[in-house]
């Protein structure tokens, strides 16, 4: 387990963690958040960050919903160590591992038919007991069973006593081994429960430290019995560290769901959020340094620590996020800005102009959409079209105006902002008008829309020509 001091106390082992994702189609911001905590927590202490793609469930397992997690997660940053392990190419390591269970005497057959066991939690569920297995095949002989009877192999549980975990977020959480039943290992079709595949994979990975949701600690107490009862059997079955990290939780409080809007990495991104900041919201999310709000990868490595983690879920606030974007936009590299912004605005797009645009385009925009939005204008074929704002606002009189307005600036010799925004304020002033009664028409005609970077911006951004010929086409005749 990590101590404050950042060493990895109780554990001698070099650290291997792994994240686990079921290719379910997307990739679950909550799933990307213990998948990044896993990986820094390896990084942290020079040890090893594997994925697995928990494909068992064939029919939700396609090529896409896989190459979905390897896009978010490469998106993201995060790059894994040696190949991914598929989990379906495992199965016969699964029924190997309950064969010998089975052999040592630590797991056993059950021959209960599927409605012998029906029954047997009907009549639980009436006599309100607790639902699970009754072990009534653990100490029965096989031979008891009919001839060529099908059946699973169960774990063997432990009945007395009780497991602690000393979980790295949780603290220590206590279970009796009398709750635990015998669960089954391999169905009767010889193919193995999620359950063994898991603790399998997890051991033969070597991994020292399970970092995963909160959704799984009731799991861990089962796959310790499996560690335990193998560690008589083969080298190599250490229980590992656990971190249970609690999910993410809605603005209201709930379970994240599609209720609240998007779910899956892949949807941020089209929303324009960067990725960097999405990194940085999901860290900050239940982990924190101080006060500290902006975290670079390598601080991340070197300060993440899972003990640190909260205990209670944390709340999804997408006001947050966007506005961490923006701040990261801003600081992003402005032709990398651009890059992404011709992308989304079309073949039309001039990369170059963009860039030189970008420092003043970057300064509102809260995602890549916005700013691509605002930066449209650049590359309006004249005559713009309007937007039904910026055409209710190019009335008789104001067109009059912009009429004016472009005699003064064709007399402009400087085309700068200062000289722009001097000129035009000396002409308000003339006017008895203030500077926004020219401005809104101005922008109208220059941008088509009523939302634009500051007006003398675009007039320097479009240039001379460009902005005069912009001008006339609405002025009045
Ligand atoms: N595949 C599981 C999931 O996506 C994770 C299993 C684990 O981490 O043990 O929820």
């Amino acid at each position: 387990m990590a101590s404050a001091t950042g060493l990895n106390v109780g554990n001698d082992r070099p650290v291997v963690t792994r994240f686990a994702p079921s290719p379910t189609g997307f990739l679950h911001i909550g799933n990307a958040r213990t998948g990044l905590f896993s990986w820094l927590y390896a990084r942290h202490f020079g040890g090893k960050a594997l994925l697995r793609i928990e494909d068992t469930d064939k029919k939700r397992s396609t090529q896409e919903a896989i190459d979905v997690i390897f896009d978010g997660l490469g998106w993201l940053g995060l790059e894994f160590d040696d190949e991914p392990v598929f989990q379906s190419t495992r199965a016969d390591r699964h029924a190997e591992v309950a064969e010998k269970l089975l052999a040592a005497g630590r797991a056993y057959k059950c021959f209960a038919t599927p409605e012998e066991l029906a029954e047997m939690r009907e009549q639980q569920r009436a006599n309100k007991q607790p639902m699970r297995y009754d072990g009534r095949w653990r100490d029965r002989d096989p031979s008891e069973a009919p001839e060529g009877a099908p059946y699973t192999i169960r774990i063997k549980s432990e009945t007395e006593g009780e497991t602690a975990i000393d979980d790295a977020v949780q603290g220590r959480v206590t279970v009796k081994n009398n709750e635990i039943d015998d669960f089954i290992l391999l169905r009767a079709d010889g193919t193995p429960t999620y359950m063994l595949a898991v603790v399998v994979d997890d051991m033969d990975m070597g991994c020292t430290h399970i970092i995963r949701g909160d959704d799984h600690l009731n799991n861990a107490f089962r796959q310790i019995q499996v560690i335990r009862a193998m560690q008589g059997v083969e080298q190599g079955w250490e229980e590992p560290t656990y971190a249970h990290v609690p999910l993410i939780h809605g603005n209201d409080g709930a379970k994240l769901s599609k209720r609240h809007g998007a779910l899956g990495v892949r949807d941020y991104r089209d929303m324009g959020i960067l990725p960097e900041a999405l990194f940085n919201y999901l860290l900050r999310l239940g982990w924190g340094h101080g006060d500290q709000e902006e975290f670079s990868m390598e601080e991340a490595i070197s300060l993440f620590d899972v003990s640190a983690v909260n205990k209670g879920p944390s709340r999804f606030d997408m006001k947050k996020l966007l506005n961490m974007n923006g701040n990261y936009i801003r600081k992003a590299d402005d032709a990398r800005l651009a890059t992404m912004a011709a992308k989304l605005i079309g073949d039309h797009a001039d990369e170059a102009l963009l860039t030189e645009a970008m420092p003043v385009l970057k300064t509102r925009a809260r995602d890549m959409n916005e700013l691509a939005a605002g930066a449209a204008f650049l590359f309006k074929q004249r005559p713009l079209e309007m937007d039904e704002k910026a055409a209710g606002l190019l009335t008789d009189e104001s067109r009059s105006l912009l009429s004016s307005i472009s005699g003064r600036l064709q007399a402009e010799t400087d085309w700068t902002i200062e000289a722009l925004e001097a000129n035009l304020k000396a002409y308000a002033e003339e006017l008895g008008l203030g500077l926004g009664k020219l401005a809104q028409p101005l922008r109208a005609a220059l941008t088509g829309t009523t939302t634009s970077p500051g007006i003398f911006d675009v007039l320097v951004l479009l240039g001379r020509e460009e902005s005069l010929a912009r001008i006339d086409a609405q002025g009045a005749a």
